[in-house]
């Protein structure tokens, strides 16, 4: 992902931090790992999961926070406190709750579609110098750079997912975001968008990346040519600002030279284009991301 390359300092950090670390566990063949995810079980009852981890035994759901200071886990209250290094205090809703709440609702999901999976729970503290008060006693919690090894030490389980039972899953799990239902990055961590460092960015050293005569993406940095780059970019920007791109949208964000150039690029992405040109916008097609 090339999120962290908007270098702005903000809990999503941790979900790309866990990301990385994510890359160096060796998970099953055919495990599927899907991010912020939103599922309903009715109307009143919807719960969202920042990284669900889908293997043949199990499915993980992580839930990252990157806190600095100290937390301290107020079950009983229903309250996480956070006390920062000078001595301020907030109060959030208990994050131990919420991770429950969604492992509950994860199960009730996949029950009602015949999916009976073990769901384990981890609660990751992205940030390593978080000091942490206690130890919740009702869900597990970690460091994320101890992720790697309790993941890979989990007990063996019996019943499994077929590769295909797990892509079903998956995608049914993919198709029921029929909406874009969550909210945006910079609205949820109150960052205004005119902070983001706009254009193509490398994933190898985030500068911005221009379009060579080849019509390939190259970083005069790095010298690297990119691939996937355009894509990546953007889905930030729908996890980053909001559910829809227009071709003016998509030429700022991404530095293009022409509005031609801007509707090249959204016709040759995965993008659902709604509405007829000029006035057409684009959302993101579940169907074929996944
Ligand atoms: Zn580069």
């Amino acid at each position: 992902m090339t999120l962290k390359a908007y270098q702005i300092e903000a809990g999503y950090s941790g979900e790309l931090d866990v990301d990385r670390i994510l890359h160096e566990i060796e998970f099953p063949r055919d495990t599927k790992i899907l991010k912020n995810i939103t599922l309903q079980i009715n109307p009143l009852y919807t719960f969202q999961i920042d990284t669900l981890i889908l293997t043949p035994t199990r499915a993980i759901i992580l839930e990252i926070k990157k806190y600095s200071g100290t937390i301290q886990f107020d079950e009983a209250g229903g309250k996480t406190i956070k006390i920062s290094n000078d001595g301020f205090v907030e109060k959030f809703d208990c994050v131990i709750h919420q991770l429950i709440r969604a492992k509950e609702g994860l199960r009730r999901w996949m029950e009602l579609r015949n999916f009976n999976i073990h769901i384990d729970e981890i609660l990751v503290m992205a940030n390593q110098k978080t000091n942490l008060d206690s130890i919740p006693e009702t869900v597990h919690m970690m460091y994320g750079k101890q992720l790697p090894r309790y993941i890979s030490e989990l007990p063996e389980l019996n019943s499994s997912l077929s590769a295909q039972e797990i892509k079903s899953l998956a995608s049914q799990i993919m198709k029921s975001q029929v909406t874009w239902n969550q909210t945006p990055l910079c609205v949820k961590y109150e960052i205004n968008p005119m902070l983001l460092r706009n254009g193509v960015l490398c994933h190898s050293c985030n500068e911005v990346m221009y379009r060579t005569q080849g019509r390939k993406w190259h970083c005069a940095q790095c010298g690297k040519y990119g691939d996937h780059e355009v894509a990546h970019s953007l889905h930030d920007w729908f996890l980053l600002i909001k559910p829809t791109i227009s071709n003016k949208e998509c030429m700022d964000f991404l530095l293009l030279k022409s509005k031609f150039a801007a509707s090249t690029t959204l016709r040759k992405s995965s993008l659902k284009r709604i509405g007829n040109p000029p006035a057409s916008i684009y959302i993101l097609n579940y169907k074929r991301d996944i």
